[in-house]
């Protein structure tokens, strides 16, 4: 079993990620990011708009982000949309096309269902255009070879041409290193992508982005950022009270790619989580009070193995070793 393998075959390995260190940072010390913050009823109590975090540099793994006042046990840092979602083509009939929520009703003759009609209309530009072209080659390329990701890098071009997106929109993650081996396996994905687009007479100048450059480099940045989206199996209400990382999750009905989550950065007895209710929209939740100036952490793996166990997928699968607090003791 190879090491992505093993980190797949794990429900907390949810993406693929290494560290900042030794690379050109984008962010200053004293810069701070903010999100917008969608103050939903459902999301507890009142908050400040700005969710109270600021993206920093740390000591030794580039930028992190850290808590700008004190945050309870429990507590909803943020709430974060994804830049980019696409389903499993296993969960594509079962849930929302465009939020990955379960939908209650399935049907297989109708080819692809929204959950409401907002998500209908946020996706009603760029899924006119993907309806417009034949994806069963490249679909086909996706289930052949057991990819998910091509998937996403599809619902983004198809984003980009409708001008909803950005062609740039993924550069400030960071990239996976690819081999060579790797780029030339992609390069059946792109010829298939850019074919489809082709053929369904999608004009040259509207593709003019879709180079082998740009699908190398957005496939990269998703490799190691991409979330593996679980929904949370539970009551509700209880699910967002709950400070425990250990949800249990129903099988993944997706992929999606967010920005301010990825600068989260790996602790294997994190202080945060990122969990996922109804749907692709993430939420971090404080797993131990948390004072202000304290790093936020995740955990990238399954915190339930040994330390070398450990220390063999972070390396092999994210790029890094940990020297995280619990690994340091050696537990
Ligand atoms: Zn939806
Ligand atoms: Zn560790």
């Amino acid at each position: 079993m190879s090491v992505l393998e093993l980190a797949r075959s794990s429900r907390w390995v949810s993406r693929f990620k290494i560290f900042y260190s030794q690379r050109k940072l984008f962010l200053t010390s004293s810069s701070s990011f903010s999100t917008t913050s969608t103050a939903n009823n459902d999301e507890g109590p009142a908050r400040p708009a700005a969710p109270p975090i600021r993206v920093s540099l740390t000591e030794s793994a580039g930028r992190g982000v850290f808590a700008t006042r004190r945050i309870g046990a429990g507590d909803l840092i943020h709430t974060a949309k994804p830049l980019v979602a696409h389903p499993s083509l296993s969960a594509i009939n079962s849930v929302c096309y465009f939020c990955l929520r379960k939908l209650k009703t399935t049907s297989q003759t109708q080819p692809l269902q929204f959950c409401d009609k907002n998500c209908k209309e946020q996706s009603k530009v760029f899924y006119g255009l993907e309806r417009r072209a034949n994806w069963s080659a490249y679909d086909d390329y996706c289930r052949t070879h057991g990819l998910k990701y091509p998937l996403l890098v599809k619902r983004l071009a198809c984003m980009v041409i409708s001008g909803v997106a950005a062609a740039d929109g993924l550069d400030i993650l960071q990239p996976a290193n690819l081999s060579s081996i790797m780029v030339s396996q992609m390069e059946e994905g792109f010829g298939l992508l850019r074919s489809a687009f082709t053929k369904a007479n999608i004009l040259d100048e509207q593709i003019a982005f879709l180079t082998k450059t740009w699908y190398t480099s957005v496939l990269a940045r998703i490799r190691i950022n991409a979330f593996r989206i679980e929904l949370a199996r539970g009551v509700y209400e209880d699910l967002l009270l709950s400070a425990a990382a250990s949800v249990e999750a129903e099988a993944a009905v997706g992929n999606a790619v967010y920005i301010l989550a990825s600068f989260y950065n790996h602790d294997c007895d994190p202080n945060a989580h990122i969990l996922w209710i109804e749907n692709a929209d993430a939420r971090l939740k404080a797993l131990r009070d948390v004072e202000a100036g304290e790093e936020l952490r995740i955990c990238y793996i399954d915190a339930s193995m040994d330390r070398d166990a450990r220390q063999t997928v972070l390396s092999q699968g994210f790029g890094f070793q940990c020297n995280c607090l619990r690994c340091v003791s050696g537990d």
